[in-house]
């Protein structure tokens, strides 16, 4: 079995489904309230353990009732959750409003995250057992700097999906063996919008990247090699929520599994593809069946 940790976030997202967003000052009644598991590193732990991958995940979630339910959304997708620690106050959460047109604004309130500074014993050799690390930025950057150093010592992959977009250090760079953006964050980074132009000046502090476009697939990128682009499956989007970070996971999973690029760029593509078509987040997300008869 193909062994991932991640080192990141938990979030409870709190979506409220509005007809139109208020203004500033303004109240509206809105239509319906969701409470969902989420957070960048949960997703994307979650998406491989359902992809039959062992996953750890490192990170925090606070004592309050919110801890608790999303402890149990990792541990019930079959996350290892021993290295999630239970942290005085809040836990993470994402306050989101989604509008009859689709368009979300979003404000993140870290909670327990921002208590994850650094690795923890033991964290070390979780991290050394791993085939690979899966990281984002929903964490401060010492904890991510602390868990690539770690895994780039131990010779562990380190896959990092630079979200939300913010100036990455060169010692963490040093330490990413793959860079996985979305295209706009590939366009924050650069500053070039055409993303085979980003991904070309990614390309010099980085060994490897995959840009990934929606549904316009993905693009894959090594120093030295010609630049692959692989199409996503045509499917009915329903709810792109959590898309990039199922992609994050499945990748995650097929790389470890020893495929070629090509081959795990195709696998990924349709398990992602199959989580836009049902609403949600975690609950998204396709089995290991129902991923590998869809990439068939
Ligand atoms: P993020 O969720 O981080 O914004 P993207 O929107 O680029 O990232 O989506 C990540 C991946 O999910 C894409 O590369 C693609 O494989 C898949 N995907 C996203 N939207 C669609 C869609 N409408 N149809 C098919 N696949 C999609």
């Amino acid at each position: 079995m193909t062994a991932i940790a991640v080192l990141g976030s938990t979030n409870m997202d709190l979506v409220a489904y509005v007809p139109k967003a208020p203004r500033l000052g303004e109240t509206v009644t809105g239509r319906a309230f969701r409470t969902v598991p989420g957070g960048k590193g949960a997703n994307q732990a979650v998406a491989a353990a359902r992809l039959g991958a062992e996953v750890v995940m490192i990170g925090a979630v606070g004592a309050d009732e919110f801890g608790v339910r999303l402890r149990a959304a990792l541990t019930s997708a079959g996350v290892e959750t021993a290295a999630l620690r239970t942290v005085e106050g809040a836990s993470g959460t994402a306050h989101i409003t989604v509008d009859d047109e689709g368009a979300n604004s979003i404000i993140v309130i870290p909670g327990a995250n921002a208590s994850v500074t650094g690795l923890e014993a033991g964290d070390d050799a979780r991290i050394g057992a791993a085939g690979s690390l899966l990281l984002q930025l929903e964490l401060p950057l010492s904890a991510v700097l602390a868990g690539a150093l770690a895994a780039r010592a131990r010779g562990v992959r380190t896959i990092l999906t630079p979200a939300p977009a913010r100036p990455l250090p060169a010692e963490l760079l040093a330490a990413t063996d793959l860079l996985l953006p979305n295209e706009h964050e590939a366009a924050a980074l650069t500053g070039r919008t055409d993303p085979r132009r980003a991904a070309e000046a990614l390309l010099q502090d980085v060994p490897e990247v995959v840009i990934t476009l929606g549904a316009a697939g993905v693009l894959h990128a090594v120093r030295g090699g010609e630049p692959l682009t692989v199409a996503a499956p045509v499917v009915q989007a329903v709810d792109t929520t959590a898309a990039g970070d199922t992609f994050a996971g499945a990748l995650a999973v097929a790389l470890g599994e020893g495929r070629p690029m090509p081959e795990a760029l195709r696998w990924a593509s349709a398990a992602a593809a199959l989580s836009v078509r049902r609403r949600g987040a975690q609950d998204s997300m396709p089995t290991r069946a129902e991923a590998d008869a869809f990439a068939l």
